[in-house]
């Protein structure tokens, strides 16, 4: 729940209290309009505006592609539990297509149906990715929010969790590039081409998921923490009303 101090009506670039203040005027402390500090201003992420798989993936592509406009999109106050949920997933299912991906293309182009009976071990490694990123997810924005608080400026519960859950969806774009890349190894490595040795092929298939998953984490970080303390004076809708 938002505490009192949080739903005061302020400046969302100085976080000046406008509380009585007409909203046809402008900031006194730093000049803003006072409008565009309005709640209603910002038309809510893809997922804030349709929680469903359209909405997630448009979310995915926005908060990588647009990091910049999808913060200043994000509502305070609205949902976003579940897109958390769903990007974690969707990044573990990802994981497992990159080892499931390269296994297929190799057994049909290779004329090789026994390829696929690794398929086993790549559910399972699926389903521990899934588990590990969630994880790792929630460790990430604990810590950020733990150096945020030293500096002063993660103290908004509800900013935070927008900001989290809009930034664990990184993951699952970092994932989408190394589906592609596994894709392509797969492609050079079967027949007719068979440019990769296929003792080199797995290693290197292995190789390109760990990276993916040190990519995620550092951009996960960096997301939230450029986020959280630009957004830290956004208003709630029920700041308007007092
Ligand atoms: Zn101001």
């Amino acid at each position: 729940m938002a505490n009192d101090s949080d739903l005061r009506f302020r400046c969302e670039a100085c976080g000046y209290d406008l509380r009585g203040l007409p909203v046809t005027e402008n900031c006194p402390e730093c000049g803003r309009p006072i409008r565009s500090s309005l709640p209603q201003s910002h038309p809510g992420s893809p997922w804030q505006q349709r929680p469903d798989a359209i909405g997630l993936l448009r979310t995915v592509l926005h908060v990588s592609a647009r990091p910049r406009s999808t913060r200043e999109r994000l509502r305070i106050g609205a949902e976003n539990r579940g897109l958390k949920i769903w990007s974690v997933l969707l990044a573990g299912g990802l994981v497992m297509m990159c080892i499931e991906g390269p296994l297929l293309i190799k057994a049909i182009l290779d004329q090789n149906p026994a390829l696929i009976e690794d398929s086993p071990a790549a559910i399972g490694l699926g389903a521990l990715a899934t588990v590990v990123i969630g994880i790792e997810v929630m460790v990430i924005e604990m810590l950020v929010s733990f150096v945020l608080a030293l500096r002063g400026c993660g103290r908004r519960r509800e900013v935070t969790q927008a900001c989290g859950a809009h930034a664990a969806a990184v993951w699952p774009a970092v994932f989408a590039f190394a589906v592609t890349a596994n894709a392509l190894l797969a492609l050079l490595s079967a027949r007719p081409l068979s440019l990769i040795d296929d003792r080199e092929l797995y290693p290197v298939l292995i190789v390109i998921v760990v990276a993916a998953a040190c990519t995620a984490t550092i951009w996960h970080t960096a997301w939230l923490m450029q986020a959280v303390p630009r957004l830290r004076h956004r208003n709630h809708p029920a700041a308007v009303k007092k």
